[in-house]
């Protein structure tokens, strides 16, 4: 089930069987019933028959007992600021028709904003529009591919037309999907990191342009995203790209400060919504991260909460403010705790096939494989475990490869069975001895996801 509310103007959690409405944690099952903002302990373990596991309004049952969270956020239909304060203001969302950029769209309406939504589908900006008009505003949908520099030149024409140059920047268009690494193609590699961090930048650089000529002031906010700065296993391509729109913030604040352009980001947590993608909608629901217990605040995020710290940050109250990137995750990015949590590998957390069992039970310094030695290698070598790499599918190279491959380093002539594994380095005691010329061998191909 998923809910919208009429009145937000934005897309609102939907439960997809584990979040409610206004953030309520709702246990596998949809057992555990409790108040806005609260929480239900790991697998539902504090749920009584018939969903009796109420507990005080805002509180939460976890193991540490019942515990507060964070308080639920004020209303749909609440602005952060005073009515009128984009009176007159231009605002361009990228990715306005769906999700949080129609969100954040929404509270620059409310606050008196004349909006422009632009992305790739005409469908989903019509529909925003008609929405989003339905809040007071005035608002123009622009078909745009932010990779393409020319059309994003349009955007801003079509925007200037109907109501003059934006003052406003929202870069909040980007893609996502988990793939481990090994398994990512250059495709979906560019294709991430094309829109989400060179659209970004295309935008910035029209606007800044257009300011810079016209010796107005303007305001640029990037959506990101926290693995900027810790990573992020099973979607490097994003997290690598969110991390240079984060290095843009930081640049640009610089460049631009002098014109009064600032420039800040804006970093979402974990805030579901009715538009995600089934890839992202399915990470979410196969990890169990939408439970309310697994966040510190006890509660995931609402899109309006987004919406009203882009108000802010665009805002006459935060004219000091840029080159920031403010982070809206009821502190789940930080969250440490005194005992480590199992590692589990992406591929484990995706479902996806693991390496062979050689590859995960070898013991330092020994070879597995029947028959084939190791190589000789100091005992104290960092980085050169002694396992075979018997890589099958779906990731194997072909054998041929893996013999004749620039990533092996058979553990002496003629012992193509004794390569090094992937990231590992020759040991210093184990001479690199590369096998005679071979020619290439063809690469097994690899079902990569679409793009
Ligand atoms: P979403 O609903 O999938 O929105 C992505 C938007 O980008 C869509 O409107 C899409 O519209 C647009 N877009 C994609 N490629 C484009 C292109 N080449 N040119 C123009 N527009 C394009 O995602 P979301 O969850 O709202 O996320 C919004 C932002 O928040 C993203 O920057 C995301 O990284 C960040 N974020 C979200 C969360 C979360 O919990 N939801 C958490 C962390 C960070 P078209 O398909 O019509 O082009």
């Amino acid at each position: 089930m998923t809910h919208r509310d009429a009145d937000d103007g934005a897309s609102q959690e939907s439960d997809g069987g584990a979040v409610a409405p206004d953030g309520r944690g709702v246990a596998p099952g949809g057992a555990a019933v409790v108040q806005d903002g609260a929480a239900v302990v790991p697998h539902g373990a504090a749920v009584v028959p018939d969903g009796a596991a109420v507990v005080p309004d805002g509180a939460a049952v976890v193991p540490g007992g019942v515990l507060p969270g964070l308080p639920p956020p004020p209303p749909p239909g609440a602005t952060a600021l005073p009515p009128g304060t984009y009176s007159g203001t231009v605002v361009l969302v990228t990715g306005g028709g769906t999700g949080l950029g129609k969100a954040i769209a929404a509270e620059f309406a409310r606050l008196g904003a004349d909006l422009v939504i632009a992305s790739r589908k005409e469908d989903r900006l019509k529909a925003a529009r008609d929405e989003l008009a339905s809040l007071g505003g005035r608002v123009t949908a622009a078909v745009c591919d932010i990779r393409d520099a020319e059309r994003v030149a349009d955007v801003f024409d079509v925007a200037q037309e109907a109501y003059g140059l934006p003052d406003v920047l929202v870069n909040n268009a980007a893609a996502n999907f988990p793939v481990p690494a090994e398994d990512m193609s250059p495709n979906a590699w560019r294709s991430v990191v094309d829109i989400t961090l060179t659209g970004t930048f295309l935008m910035t650089r029209e606007f800044g342009r257009r300011h810079l000529a016209a010796g107005t002031p303007g305001s640029v906010i990037d959506v990101g995203a926290s693995y900027a700065w810790t990573g992020g296993p099973g979607f490097a391509h994003s997290a690598a790209a969110k991390a240079g729109v984060k290095s843009l913030v930081e640049t640009l604040a610089v460049e631009w400060g002098p014109y009064g352009i600032q420039v800040n980001g804006l970093v979402p947590g974990l805030m579901p919504h009715d538009d995600m993608t089934d890839d992202i909608r399915g990470n979410l629901d196969r990890a169990g991260d939408t439970a309310a217990a697994r966040q510190p605040a006890l509660r995931v995020g609402l899109p309006r909460e987004l919406g009203w710290a882009a108000t802010f940050l665009a805002s006459p109250y935060a004219r000091f403010i840029t080159g920031h990137t403010l982070v809206v995750d009821g502190a789940n990015w930080q969250r440490r705790g005194l005992v480590s949590p199992p590692v589990v590998t992406v591929r484990e957390q995706l479902g996806l096939p693991a390496f062979p069992a050689s590859h995960a039970a070898r013991t330092p310094h020994t070879s597995s494989a029947p028959g084939t030695p190791a190589a000789p290698r100091a005992p104290s070598a960092p980085h050169t475990p002694a396992a075979p790499r018997t890589l099958t599918a779906p990731h194997a190279p072909s054998a041929s490869h893996t013999s004749a491959g620039p990533l092996t380093s058979p553990a002496s002539p003629g012992s193509p069975t004794s390569p090094t594994p992937p990231g590992s380095r020759p040991s210093p005691t184990s001479p690199r001895t590369t096998p005679p010329a071979a020619p290439p061998s063809p690469r097994t191909p690899r079902a990569n996801p679409p793009t």
